[in-house]
């Protein structure tokens, strides 16, 4: 048993001082040799009493270390002050990114992920759809969510933790479906032959293909539709977000409790930077952190990186992003927008053979579970405007006026369906051409962003986190090229507009 506790005192590693302390074990000496009078009295023990006795304490000390190892991550009352990489949001992304660069180097890199909520009760990541589609209108994005899905697929490869039992995503292989009317039918017909050259395999349907295939719709106002055969869907988003940070903690990444409020800067004179006077120039170097009691700290790091969802550009900013002069005047274009999700029973709707619609309208369903649930929703056009940003409330009155009615047009059995339960998110959009924006900043050498992936971040996170990782580790994108994603399209006006946004 002595032998056990050993080793598992040394498997703590850095916490090993404070384990000692407060062991079982080391109180057990420090009562033998505390004896201010003289030299530890052995009194005589019975071997099963000394045996019963050791063992009583040794499972104390167990008992005692496994809460310790969950405060550490928590918690985290102990974090360390620096560290090579910082990771500001542990969301999706910022969780890809950790998984990535930690499992990369394993111990040759100390990456501390900064998380404000550990609950996630507001981040985009849990409050999404869960959906996966190659059905987009930009190489990079077909190819990221295709990788997504490789990823889904040899999850347990990916993300299992020894000991743990296997991640579970419950990846949904049923196809997304994207309906054109006669406007956007050459579009969807464009994005398809595309797809089909990255080796996408989908199939355009004609309505009365699509009426065979799928006799519950309605194809009034249709012209062409397109089913993905292969690897599209939708999974658990949650269960993502866990498998990845889990891995990413088992490999030692640390994850710290607390919100970044500011950053301190450090003095670089020998830097020359355009727009900049010589002398001048100030690089981020440390980070301020406020924890859960109010606690102020600085981290230093090596590199910062930017995944904070929908919060980003306020963090940007915390850089001078937006707020300078220079490269420094272009302000990271990334804002929340709500959007409502609804879940609704409807016995007689479509059954199994159901893809994630995406009709005309930009109104969506797609099936939960079995049952006749569906979840479904819309963002609003413009003559809507967007809803309030102050609280995560559901407008159940934009459901009866903006989304039921495209729904039972598109699939007459949703007539009768009832609402059941609802939900908000934010969408982390890029206000500017509606993609994300990855990679390194132009003004600043040691600060990476990732961020701002416009409602299709979950699906892109495996290919991010990677991306990142082959940015920092290898000196470029290796996989999928993503230079077109970085910061300097919005400096140069060279934006990327998707075609394909639900
Ligand atoms: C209703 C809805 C449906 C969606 N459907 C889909 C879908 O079907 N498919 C798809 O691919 N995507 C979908 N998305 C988009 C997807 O959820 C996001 O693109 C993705 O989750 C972004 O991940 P993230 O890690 O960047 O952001 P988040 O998950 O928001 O994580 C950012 C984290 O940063 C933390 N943070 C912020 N500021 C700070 C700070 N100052 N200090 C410390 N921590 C901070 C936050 O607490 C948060 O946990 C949907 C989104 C919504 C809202």
């Amino acid at each position: 048993m002595c032998i056990i506790t050993m080793n598992f005192m040394s498997k703590c590693g850095k916490s090993i001082k404070f384990f000692e302390r407060n062991s079982a074990r080391f109180r057990l000496y420090c009562t033998k040799s505390s004896d201010k009078d003289g030299p530890p009295v052995q009194k005589f023990e019975h071997p099963l009493s000394r045996t019963l006795r050791i063992l009583k304490a040794d499972l104390k000390t167990i008992k005692n270390y496994i809460p310790f190892i969950h405060k550490q991550h928590y918690e985290n009352k102990f974090f360390s002050d620096h560290c090579d990489i910082v990771v500001i949001g542990g969301g999706v992304i910022g969780s890809s990114i950790a998984y990535w660069l930690q499992t990369r180097v394993r111990d040759g890199v100390r990456v501390i992920v900064i998380e404000k909520d550990p609950s996630y009760a507001k981040a985009s990541t849990p409050l999404s759809c869960g959906g996966i589609r190659h059905q987009f209108g930009l190489p990079e994005n077909i190819q990221m969510s295709m990788f997504g899905a490789e990823f889904l697929r040899n999850i347990k490869r990916y993300l299992h933790v020894e000991g743990d039992n296997p991640p579970d995503v419950c990846f949904t292989p049923y196809g997304y479906l994207s309906l054109a009317t006669d406007r956007s039918a050459q579009q969807l017909e464009e994005n398809v032959h595309l797809q089909h050259q990255l080796g996408v395999k989908n199939e355009l349907l004609s309505p009365t293909m699509l009426k065979k295939k799928f006799p519950w719709l309605d194809t009034t106002g249709i012209a062409l539709g397109c089913h993905g055969l292969e690897n599209e869907g939708w999974f658990d988003p949650w269960s993502l977000l866990m498998a990845f940070k889990k891995k990413a903690i088992s490999a030692g990444a640390e994850y710290v409790t607390a919100e970044a409020i500011g950053f301190e800067f450090r003095k670089m004179p020998d830097m020359l930077i355009e727009g900049v006077e010589p002398g001048t120039y100030e690089t981020i170097d440390r980070v301020l952190v406020k924890t859960e009691n109010g606690e102020v700290r600085p981290i230093k790091f090596g590199i910062a990186v930017i995944a904070a969802g929908a919060n980003s550009k306020k963090v940007a900013e915390m850089a001078r992003i937006g707020k300078g002069s220079g490269y420094l005047s272009v302000p990271l274009p990334i804002e929340p927008r709500k959007r409502y999700v609804y879940c609704v029973h409807c016995p007689e709707g479509p059954g199994l053979n159901t893809p994630f619609v995406i009709d005309p309208t930009g109104t969506y369903f797609r099936r939960e579970g079995f049952g006749g649930n569906f979840i479904c929703g819309k963002s609003p056009t413009e003559e809507e405007g967007e809803p309030s940003i102050e609280d995560l409330e559901v407008d159940s009155s934009y459901f009866d006026n903006s989304v039921w009615p495209h729904l039972a047009a598109r699939v007459p059995a949703f007539e009768q369906l009832k609402v059941k339960n609802a939900w908000a998110g934010y969408y982390d959009i890029n206000v500017v051409d509606e993609n994300g924006i990855v990679g390194p900043h132009p003004y600043y050498h040691n600060l990476y962003l990732a961020a701002g992936f416009s409602g299709h971040g979950i699906q892109q996170a495996p290919a991010v986190g990677r991306a990142v990782m082959e940015m920092m580790f290898e000196g470029g994108f290796k996989t999928i090229d993503l230079s077109r994603f970085g910061f300097d399209r919005l400096m140069y006006n060279e934006l990327l507009r998707e075609v394909n946004i639900v």
